[in-house]
């Protein structure tokens, strides 16, 4: 039996193609909101199912349940808030029940808000409630208070798939990803989502679920790079050459996911577990970049919900490393040696070896990825 969508129907926002064209036009008849990068990868993601159940921008009730109650006002588990923002002036522009045409970056219309609700919110409780900071130093606060202070709910209506410079022949919405996890038939199938390149650390903690479910869906966040990161475009070389080089075929799928993580800790590991819900997998391999601290605040929350209600087993797998005496990758789980002979390497050390152009460690990471990386450090610094 394949995987139930969150609230049990994949959801479907798109128009109808036949009326794409007069929903257009009458969006040059409406007021008109151009939506953030994020938002619109929000958009993407409601009207294609990823947000099963949501049909929709969250309204006041909604948000308000999932900042205290980490669920629907209906009761769904539900962790993240998905709102648009807008000025106190658009917003006192707007009625309830009025509809709105909302903008892509180049202001072309992309969907229609029916709007349903128009409300204040409390940055301060926002912030406290989901980052558990209110420090504007957090990446997710910061952003938090760079946001307008009204939100627009509301269910849409999009008018057609986006489309996409960059990953198209990844970018797969739900339906299709279900469709190819049942011509694999896989009974079960863990999701894998990542912002960092896919090195020897998170390839065994993919392993070591993938020794216990038919699949894998390797998903990248394919969303623009934060100041520092990777370009999303080397990281996908990465791991089209580790999935070519490491992995059998037959039991992975590559696709791109839309966005980037949201730095909210434990509520983000249960969102992106029920977005991989909708996506047609039985397992999420979550926080595979977490501190132990972190590892445990998500189990925490997990612990709060009923396994069926959730209905996606996040599977945590402890930090890992290479150990010279074990003579492979390990946990604390898995290995007695402590001290010299454990090799890791944070973020920050792999950036200063390829900054002075030296040779990832094969114990950091696949030799193919140490060479992607090195090149692209090459091309950045050329004029
Ligand atoms: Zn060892």
């Amino acid at each position: 039996m394949s995987q139930l969508p969150h609230g049990g129907v994949l959801i479907n926002r798109y128009t109808d193609p036949s009326l794409a064209d007069s929903l257009t036009e009458r969006c040059g008849r409406l007021k008109s909101w151009q939506l953030s990068d994020s938002e619109l990868c929000d958009l993407e993601m409601i009207a294609s199912g990823a947000y099963s159940p949501l049909t929709g921008f969250m309204g006041r009730s909604d948000f308000k349940a999932v900042l205290d109650n980490h669920r629907l006002s209906k009761g769904l588990p539900w962790t993240v808030p998905i709102h648009i923002t807008v000025p106190v002036s658009f917003a006192s522009s707007i009625r309830s029940s009025e509809e709105i045409a909302l903008l892509d970056e180049f202001r072309k219309p992309v969907a229609i808000l029916s709007v349903s609700d128009i409300f204040e919110y409390n940055a301060l409780e926002y912030a406290h409630k989901v980052f558990k900071t209110t420090d504007v130093k957090h990446p997710g606060v910061s952003a938090l208070y760079a946001m307008e202070p009204r939100m627009l709910a509301g269910e849409v209506t999009v008018l057609r798939r986006r489309s996409h410079r960059t990953f198209n022949r990844y970018r797969l919405e739900p339906s299709e990803i279900r469709d190819l996890i049942q011509d694999r038939k896989w009974r079960t199938t863990a999701g894998f989502a990542s912002v960092e390149t896919v090195h020897r650390r998170e390839e065994y903690q993919i392993k070591c679920v993938m020794e216990t479910v038919d699949g894998l869906l390797m998903h990248p966040f394919v969303g623009k790079a934060a100041p520092g990161e990777i370009d999303p475009e080397v990281r996908m070389k990465c791991i089209e050459a580790l999935v070519d080089g490491y992995f059998a075929k037959d039991r992975v799928l590559l696709a791109a996911l839309p966005g980037r993580p949201r730095a909210m800790g434990g509520r983000e590991a249960v969102f992106q577990a029920i977005v991989h819900k909708n996506f047609g997998c039985t397992h999420f391999i979550a926080g595979s970049d977490y501190t132990a601290q972190e590892r445990s605040e998500a189990r925490d929350l997990i612990s709060r919900f009923e396994a069926k209600e959730l209905g996606i087993t996040p599977m945590f797998v402890d930090d890992a490393f290479y150990c010279k005496a074990c003579g492979t990758m390990a946990t604390e789980r898995t290995c007695p040696h402590t001290g010299v002979g454990r090799l890791s390497f944070s973020g920050a050390a792999i950036q200063d070896l390829l900054r002075k152009a030296k040779p990832l460690p094969l114990e950091c990471t696949r030799a193919e990825i140490g060479l992607i990386m090195l090149e692209a450090v090459r091309d950045a610094k050329k004029p």
